[in-house]
């Protein structure tokens, strides 16, 4: 397969400490404004560095819910209707929930369209506002990657695009020492899924090997004590370049149905669905099953008593829904090789 022209992430800041630097970042305008977004969670940082002023718009942004749907950014546009005009940035401060809104409200707000009509892929034909990507939980890696995800009620689909990639980003490994080790787990092995994704695809070459190797030798060197959360930072951002260049897979795709259907978060519903694809991952499955046992993470059993035929029927729906990612776990002709049957059986295993 040709290799595919991605953007890459064109600005940096790196380092314990480096959300100070977060204004360096944004364009030199004197007249305009920054609006930052951020999750509650994180409110006591965000508000010891930054203060809502003339230039500064602080807005909370409560993940605790659910994963981002397409009408909180619609809501959002509203409710601040009149600013948007002066806006010259946006700092998305937060897991990857945070981080999508920010992205979502950039490419809505150029585009001039709400999320539903922007959700696929290279929609988007306007650059979005100015961006900047702060993650505060490490792991999702949409700090480097080129979409936003977005539930709409019936399916959970991100803006795939260049538009929806950060024009900045900082990663400062300092900011996750708040997150409880259940959580900081999940989106931990979000990133580590990511990595196995890639390097066990169709779509992978060098640039996102080199990237996914180095993601996983990192993940492993964190999952061993959890005490060095540089090296999940790290980790987190090299797993979304690598996905940048190449895509995830079938874990993926099975955990948008989780998503969807049942309302479970990402990083769990990737551990849910990796726990029973052996016959697809193998060895990673195995690690990744005694990284689960050593820190006592209990995953739930979803389905001992088999699936309602119309909740099965609509997750193996969004599954199919995920082309690029089946794609990408096995090659051109998936069709022939994971049907409605196999993705139910996989779901029953749950
Ligand atoms: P999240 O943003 O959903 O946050 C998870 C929880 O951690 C929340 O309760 C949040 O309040 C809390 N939290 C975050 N930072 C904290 C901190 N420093 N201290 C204490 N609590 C903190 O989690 P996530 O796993 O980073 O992101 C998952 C979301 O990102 C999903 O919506 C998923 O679809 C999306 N996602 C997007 C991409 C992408 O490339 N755009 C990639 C993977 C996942
Ligand atoms: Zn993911």
């Amino acid at each position: 397969m040709d290799f595919r022209i991605f953007k890459q992430l064109p600005r940096l800041i790196y380092g314990p400490g480096s959300i100070k630097r977060a204004l360096e970042l944004v364009p030199d305008n004197i007249n305009q404004k920054t609006l930052i977004i951020y999750d509650s969670a994180v409110e006591q940082v965000v508000t010891s560095e930054f203060s809502n002023t003339e230039k500064i718009i602080l807005i909370p942004y409560n993940s605790k819910k659910s994963e981002p749907y397409t009408y909180e950014v619609a809501e959002i546009i509203e409710k601040y209707d009149g600013i948007w005009p002066d806006i010259k940035a946006i700092v998305g401060i937060g897991g990857g929930s945070t981080m999508d809104m920010a992205k979502g409200l950039s490419v809505s707000l150029a585009n001039g369209l709400n999320i539903d009509q922007l959700q696929g892929w290279d929609i988007p034909t306007k650059p979005g506002i100015y961006k900047i990507g702060i993650p505060t939980i490490f792991g999702s890696g949409s700090e480097a990657s080129r979409t936003a995800v977005f539930h709409n009620g019936v399916k959970k689909q991100g803006i795939n695009s260049d538009y929806s990639m950060f024009d900045s980003i900082i990663i400062d490994p300092s900011l996750s020492a708040t997150v409880p080790l259940q959580q900081k787990i999940y989106t931990a092995m979000d990133c580590y899924i990511h990595c196995v994704e890639s390097l066990e695809g169709t779509y992978i070459n060098q640039i996102a090997s080199g990237y996914a190797e180095k993601a996983l030798d990192y993940c492993d060197q964190y999952f061993a004590d959890l005490q060095n959360d540089e090296l999940i930072a790290v980790a987190s951002y090299y797993g979304g370049v690598s996905i940048v260049n190449s895509e995830v897979g079938i874990c993926h795709a099975l955990s948008y149905g989780l998503s969807i259907e049942l309302g479970i978060r990402h990083g769990l519903a990737n551990c849910i669905v990796f726990n029973v694809l052996d016959d697809y991952y193998g060895e990673y499955c195995s690690i990744f099953r005694a990284i689960i046992e050593k820190y006592e993470i209990d995953l739930p059993r979803l389905f001992p008593d088999g699936i309602e035929p119309d909740v099965l029927d609509r997750m193996v729906k969004q599954t199919l829904l995920m082309e690029r990612p089946l794609e990408n776990a096995l090659g051109s002709s998936w069709r022939d090789k994971l049907n409605r049957e196999q993705i139910e059986q996989i779901y029953l295993k749950m």
